[in-house]
Formats: C-alpha cells, sequence, structure tokens
C-alpha cells in the first residue's frame, strides 16, 4: 500500500479541553468530526497518553474549540507540546485568550472560531486511542475567520524543517518540523528505543518521515 495516501484524508485542527475537580486541561487533536443532526453527534479520537483523554473518561465531558486560520504556532506550542500532567496549561494562559462555557470548561476564543460542548455516549478502545463517540448539548460561533485544516497548518503554520546536508539519513518530525540527522546523533533512527520522542513536540517516532 501507498501510506501516502492517507496525507491526502482532510482534517481540521482543535482544541479539545476537559476538567476533573482540580484543573481544567486542554490538547490539541486533528480528529473530530460530527456523524449524525439528529441527534447532534460527533466523535473525536485522542491518544491515551494524553492527560486530557484521562479528564474525559472521568468527567465524561469535553469542549471543542475549532482552531482557525489566525491562529499561530505559539497555541500550538501551548495545548500541543507539553503534558498536563507536568503543568497546569491554563494557569499561564493569556486570560483574554479562553472563556468558560456552560459546561464549567474552558474553551479557547483567541484563534479559534467556534466551539461545542459534549457529553459522552459511548467509547471504543482502538489500541493507542479512545474514540469518543459524543451528543452536541451547547456551542457558539466567535468569529468569522475560516477553520484552520492540518493541510494549512503543514504549509502556513509548522516551522519550516532547516536545510540540512548530511552525510546519513536525515528525518524530520511531522508535527513540528525538529530534524533528526542520523550523522550529527551517532544513532540510527530506527535503532531509537520505541518510546523515544521529538525534543521539541513530544511527539513519537510514528510522527517522523525520512527525508528524500
Ligand atoms: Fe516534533
Amino acid at each position: 500500500m501507498n501510506s501516502k495516501a492517507m496525507y491526502n484524508l482532510t482534517y481540521g485542527l482543535f482544541v479539545l479541553t476537559s476538567k476533573d475537580s482540580e484543573k481544567p486541561n486542554g490538547c490539541i487533536v486533528n480528529t473530530a468530526m460530527q456523524h449524525t443532526t439528529e441527534p447532534n453527534c460527533i466523535s473525536i479520537t485522542v491518544n491515551k497518553q494524553n492527560y486530557t483523554e484521562k479528564l474525559i473518561e472521568l468527567s465524561g465531558v469535553f469542549n471543542i474549540s475549532f482552531i482557525d486560520e489566525s491562529a499561530d504556532f505559539s497555541l500550538f506550542k501551548h495545548f500541543g507540546f507539553r503534558s498536563g500532567r507536568d503543568v497546569d496549561k491554563f494557569a499561564d494562559f493569556d486570560k483574554e485568550s479562553f472563556a468558560i462555557a456552560s459546561n464549567g470548561i474552558p474553551y479557547i476564543t483567541k484563534g479559534c472560531n467556534s466551539y461545542l460542548c459534549c457529553e459522552v455516549m459511548d467509547s471504543i478502545d482502538m489500541g493507542t486511542h479512545i474514540l469518543f463517540l459524543a451528543k452536541v448539548v451547547d456551542g457558539d460561533v466567535i468569529s468569522d475567520k475560516p477553520s484552520m485544516t492540518y493541510a494549512y497548518y503543514h504549509a502556513n503554520v509548522k516551522p519550516k524543517p532547516q536545510a540540512v546536508k548530511s552525510e546519513g539519513k536525515v528525518w524530520v518530525c511531522n508535527i513540528c518540523g525538529y530534524v533528526y540527522d542520523e550523522a550529527k546523533e551517532g544513532v540510527a533512527f530506527e535503532d531509537l528505543p520505541a518510546d523515544w520522542v521529538c525534543p521539541i513536540c513530544k511527539h513519537g517516532k510514528d510522527d517522523f518521515v525520512l527525508k528524500e
């Protein structure tokens, strides 16, 4: 199979937020879609390693904020490149850039054009990820800016990988553009441990591609 075919699927980008009794948290996901209008049912898929996934399992509620084309890389770094287990992402987030929805969970107002409040109806364990089916119970439009697609992120927001002249193979992080140069590192990318993560965005080896 040509795995590059998968790159031509279209995706949006979203800040997924939830909370427990102590603190809210959020992460970036690219999988949210509507399935039915009556009932208004959507799904999201989120990595089990994300602290937000645990919060959704506990609370059964979440919000999704739709990232628009005005968002810059800092939004992705803030919510996507570190874990809520280590930091309180809303404690050091600009107070003017989010608001609290009717369910008590934050949604993002800067760089996002809409948000939805959702209640989990069912979930499926997909191995690395959990797929949540959810009912939409509230939401609003924030701006008329166009929603950001994953393709737009790659073309316009993600830092461009620096030009590398190397004797060995060079691997590039699909998420943040970080370059792993085997000649410089002295370790073949394939020999890195399975739980190795990108030093910049903390995504795993699966998100790297060999530069041709
Ligand atoms: Fe990365």
